[in-house]
């Protein structure tokens, strides 16, 4: 089951693989068409071949305004016009608050927040030029709770959240809707080194013991970008096994 995307045109941005592949994917399941950036030059025209016509590839570093505009005017150049946007990019490294540099913590900001920001201004006034459109914010369960190991990370996704209720507030008479997700732990490139099995049980801390895969996310991010959620703005929409809701019952009693 897909959301109708019909006719809609998508920029996805870390669109290479992991979860902005699979909403890529998505978009196109459900009848868009999508332009998805990436550093990663091979594997997102590899990505993009695989999704066949509807799909196209241009290298986009987030942390650029020139390199935003320029991936904003390519999707209305092949595609005719921008009806979506995710910004998926991102970057995850963890250490404790005391280990971490400015150098890094900076980094982070610079892509995971300032990229986030750019992203929305640049399509602004694209979308308002066309009576509206939707923003998905790529959040994180840890932009929902305070997670240890984190530091610059929690903080840009904690800070993309609060961008997501600004941006929601300010462009709702403008028909943009803005909304964040919030993964729990998602078996991608990016957390595959932490030794965990796609679906698998017994992650600790989840109400439903087991991590999530891509495609359960993407579910979320269609929804968002299409009519069904025409209501749904400045929403946080946790995809992440209950992780966020509380402790497990077996954290809580022991059973
Ligand atoms: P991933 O590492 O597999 O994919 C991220 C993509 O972003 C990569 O293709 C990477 O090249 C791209 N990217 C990095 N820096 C970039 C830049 N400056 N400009 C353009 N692209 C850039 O990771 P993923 O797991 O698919 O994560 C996607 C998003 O979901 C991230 O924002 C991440 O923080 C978030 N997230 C992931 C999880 C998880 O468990 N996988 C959980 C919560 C949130």
């Amino acid at each position: 089951m897909t959301a109708d995307l019909s006719n809609k045109v998508v920029v996805v941005t870390g669109g290479a693989r992991g979860l902005g592949a699979a909403a890529a994917q998505a978009v196109v399941a459900g009848g868009g068409r999508v332009v998805l950036t990436d550093v990663l030059e091979e594997q997102g025209a590899e990505t993009a071949g695989k999704l066949g016509p509807a799909a196209r590839f241009l290298r986009h570093d987030v942390t650029s305004e020139r390199e935003w505009q320029s991936a904003l005017d390519f999707a209305v150049a092949e595609f005719g016009r921008l009806d979506g946007l995710v910004n998926n990019a991102g970057i995850s490294t963890g250490q404790l608050l005391e280990h971490e540099t400015v150098e890094h913590f900076r980094q982070v900001i610079d892509i995971n927040l300032t990229g986030v920001f750019i992203g929305l201004k640049t399509a602004i006034p694209l979308l308002r030029a066309q009576g509206g459109g939707s923003i998905v914010n790529m959040s994180s369960a840890a932009g929902l709770m305070g997670l240890a190991l984190t530091a610059g990370y929690g903080a840009s996704k904690w800070g993309v959240r609060g961008l997501t209720k600004i941006g929601a507030i300010e462009l709702a008479e403008a028909k943009i809707r803005v909304n964040s997700v919030h993964p729990g732990m998602t078996y991608t490139p990016m957390t595959e080194g932490l030794g965990l099995r796609p679906g698998e049980g017994g992650y600790p801390g989840t109400p439903m013991r087991r991590v999530g895969v891509p495609e359960e996310i993407a579910g979320a991010v269609a929804f968002l970008l299409s009519d069904a959620a025409a209501y749904v703005t400045g929403a946080e929409l946790a995809v992440d096994g209950g992780w966020t809701a509380g402790p497990t019952l077996k954290a809580l009693t022991g059973m």
